[in-house]
């Protein structure tokens, strides 16, 4: 028996049911979720074209992707572990009146549950917070229909990406709540590539996501060295 069956930390949960009133307030510890948000989902869009699609959202917290995939016209089902996130999550629908349907669950038991059902797989800001990331990308690839596509983004792990996502973003711009990320969960690209291919997944194309304090904006573009998005599909049968 592995020694976090589940391959949940309660502690990581915790943390983000304590900031979850705060989900959707735009100028909150989660403005950078939000001000990466359009990025992520051009970026997802232009690979898959939603309209029509099934999508699962793994991780998705209060939903700030998850309802603007559905918003493109995707029947989106998002998960996770953190009962206040999906409540805010739920909340927020009755605002937007998008449809999500949302569900306390681990990738892993949706994976024994429904298997190769989603055309699309989503996984964003999620690996630096599991105790075994491979499992969690071992799910995702279980989870997609053969020819479906995948996607996950994390943050590289390296002295630069330690100073910028760390000590830039929690201590000097204070973007980020200090102790949101721990360095030693950070993913390295070449990790995140073998285990995407151990579970079968073909890697398609890796981008970096940059942050610009001075002008406090974001961009995708090369250089994986800190944030970083990741594009995968699953080969037919
Ligand atoms: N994917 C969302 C939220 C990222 S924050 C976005 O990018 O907008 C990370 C989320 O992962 C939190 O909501 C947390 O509750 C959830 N989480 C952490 N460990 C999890 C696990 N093992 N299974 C499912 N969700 C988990």
């Amino acid at each position: 028996m592995p020694p976090n069956p589940q391959n949940v930390d309660h502690a990581e949960i915790a943390k983000f049911e304590a900031l979850a009133a705060r989900w959707w307030d735009q100028k909150s510890e989660f403005k950078p979720l939000h001000d990466i948000n359009p990025l992520r989902l051009k970026f997802i869009d232009e690979r898959t074209q939603l309209k029509g699609k099934t999508v699962l959202d793994v991780g998705c917290g209060g939903g700030i992707l998850t309802e603007a995939m559905a918003q493109q016209g995707a029947q989106v089902t998002g998960i996770d572990m953190g009962e206040a996130p999906l409540g805010v999550a739920r909340l927020h629908l009755h605002e937007s009146g998008q449809s999500v349907n949302y569900e306390k669950c681990t990738a892993e038991d949706m994976a024994k549950r429904q298997p190769a059902s989603f055309d699309v797989v989503t996984c964003m800001e999620l690996l630096e917070h599991v105790p075994d990331p491979g499992s969690t990308i071992a799910a995702c690839a279980q989870l997609v229909r053969p020819n479906g596509h995948v996607f996950f983004s994390t943050i590289n792990r390296n002295p630069k990406s330690w100073l910028f996502a760390i000590v830039g973003a929690e201590y000097m711009l204070q973007l980020l709540p200090k102790g949101t990320h721990r360095y030693s969960n950070f993913v390295r690209p070449a990790e995140l590539e073998a285990d995407t291919r151990h579970s079968g997944l073909d890697m398609k194309e890796m981008t970096g996501m940059h942050y610009n304090p001075l002008l406090d904006h974001y961009s995708l573009g090369p250089g994986v060295d800190v944030n970083y998005i990741a594009y995968c599909t699953r080969p037919d049968e």
